[in-house]
């Protein structure tokens, strides 16, 4: 089983994937984790991304498509993953298509996590000041620009899921357990 996590900034995309991941045995894909390891490494990648992200903006498609291409050969994801903050563009969309037809596989489903702006900014404020800005893209300023970059870039991919018949959403407002008893019931309906 093959999933995508879709969603805004702090809808929960990162909890339900870990917790998801485990229940079913799914790698867990965080093109963000695999982005902020780079920084972190102080790659030439990391180099090339840090500025980029601290500003909210999204790392060029081909880095990110490069990442997710050599993971996903790897045998932990034999069995399926969850892809989670990728795909955010068209062009990444796309390119996952190309990549999982060539190798036979296919997206089983795109779970969108429904949340409206307003709970987001309380939620990521609230991040903010219990980390002690320990994301370094975490800040009022950079919240808006994630927010707005989603709205542009990343919110056109609903349609296109919509058409393939695979977009399933849930109600990102309700507590932890329930979203992911939701998405379980959207997991059960696929079997
Ligand atoms: P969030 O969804 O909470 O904003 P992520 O951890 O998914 O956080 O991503 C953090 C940052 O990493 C993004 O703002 C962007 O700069 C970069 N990033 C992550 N995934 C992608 C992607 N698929 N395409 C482009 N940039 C990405």
């Amino acid at each position: 089983m093959n999933l995508v996590l879709f969603g805004p900034p702090g809808a929960g995309k990162g909890t339900q994937a870990a917790r998801l991941a485990e229940k079913y045995g799914l790698a867990h894909l965080s093109t963000g984790d695999m982005l902020r390891a780079a920084v972190a490494s102080g790659s030439e990648l990391g180099r090339r991304v840090a500025a980029i992200m601290e500003r909210g903006e999204l790392v060029p498609d081909d880095i990110v498509v490069r990442l997710i291409e050599e993971r996903i050969e790897q045998p932990d994801c034999a069995k399926g993953f969850i892809l989670d903050g990728f795909p955010r563009t068209l062009a990444q969309a796309e390119a996952l298509d190309r990549m999982l037809e060539a190798h036979g596989r296919r997206i089983d489903a795109v779970i969108e996590i429904a949340v409206d702006d307003d709970r987001l900014i309380d939620r990521i404020r609230r991040r903010i000041a219990e980390s002690g800005g320990a994301r370094s893209d975490d800040n009022e300023e950079t919240l808006e620009k994630r927010l707005e970059v989603y709205h542009r870039q990343t919110a056109p991919l609903l349609p296109y899921y919509r058409r393939r018949g695979v977009l399933h959403s849930v109600d990102g407002m309700r507590s932890i357990e329930e979203v992911t008893a939701e998405i379980d019931r959207v997991l059960e309906g696929l079997r």
